[in-house]
């Protein structure tokens, strides 16, 4: 069974982030690996390990996906040190500013060349938050989705997932036949820390860094463009109430006020 877990270098959430030229600047940031996608890695490695077979080459393998500068990598780097077997890496500047439709083209081809048979992403990402990518891959290669999986399991033999999905209605249970994606939730599992062991031989591991002309595909005009951006006005002061002995009829007071009652 071949898993590809596609994550995102993404910049940490703390950081203060900056649009320049309509575009996030991803070079002055502290650069993360997108959180929800620790929880893709994670799962990935628990299927393998079930289905027997990582370190020892067996059968099983995962290979961590991301399209992204080449300081993308680092990210790449700590999927491999939580025991992915290898790693590709999509670089290239045409792919600057890329909108969802062209990360969704470039991850399917990759994909699809690569013959992948479960496909495991995170729900979102923390910086443009869409959550689209995984359905769009999906679609691209016209196969199964099974999006917002709070549980997985796989017959490999069946080549069949099985997932459950919370959603506001109640639970449901789908399934799909390889090859199909998976976005799972956070919460899903709980990530492991990288060894010492396993970030000893991440440095040993290949991180095959790729471009479009690779691919043999051309990157079309963006669909959707960062016409113009502005910073969040600061947040204003709240309102402080002192209770005097009216502070309930100052709260209702209030409320009626912005039309909340
Ligand atoms: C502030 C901001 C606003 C944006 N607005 C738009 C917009 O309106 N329309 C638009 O089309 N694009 C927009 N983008 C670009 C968009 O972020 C990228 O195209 C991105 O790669 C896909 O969208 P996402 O990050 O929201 O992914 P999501 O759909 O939220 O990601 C879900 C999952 O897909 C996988 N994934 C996503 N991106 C990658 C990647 N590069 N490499 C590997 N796996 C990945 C990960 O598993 C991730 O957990 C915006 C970017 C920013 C920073």
């Amino acid at each position: 069974m071949k898993i590809a877990v596609c994550i995102k270098q993404v910049p940490d959430s703390w950081a203060e982030k900056k649009m320049v030229d309509g575009l996030l600047d991803r070079v002055n940031v502290d650069a993360v690996l997108n959180d929800l996608d620790e929880y893709a890695i994670e799962e990935a490695m628990r299927i393998v390990e079930a289905h027997g077979g990582n370190d020892e080459g067996g059968p099983n393998t995962v290979t961590v996906i991301s399209m992204g500068p080449e300081r993308a990598s680092e990210s790449l780097r700590k999927a491999l040190s939580m025991g992915a077997n290898g790693a590709i890496l999509i670089s290239d500047a045409a792919l600057a500013g890329a909108d969802a439709l062209t990360t969704s083209k470039v991850l399917s081809t990759v994909i699809s060349q690569g013959q992948f048979d479960l496909i495991i992403c995170g729900t979102e990402s923390t910086d443009a938050r869409m959550s689209v990518v995984p359905a769009m891959i999906a679609e691209r290669i016209g196969c199964a989705q099974l999006t917002f999986a709070s549980a997985v399991t796989v017959d490999s033999s069946a080549k069949k997932v099985n997932i459950t999905r919370v959603t506001e209605t109640g639970v449901e249970e789908m399934f799909g036949e390889f090859p199909v994606v998976v976005s799972v939730v956070e919460k899903i599992n709980e990530p492991r820390y990288p060894s010492f062991k396993g970030i000893m031989a991440a440095k040993k591991k290949t991180i095959e860094t790729i471009n479009v002309a690779s691919l043999g595909i051309s990157i079309e005009s963006q669909w959707s463009v960062v016409v113009d951006a502005s910073l969040r006005p600061a947040r204003a002061a709240g309102v402080i109430i002192t209770d005097d002995g009216t502070a309930g009829d100052q709260v209702v007071a209030f409320l009626v006020e912005k039309k909340l009652i």
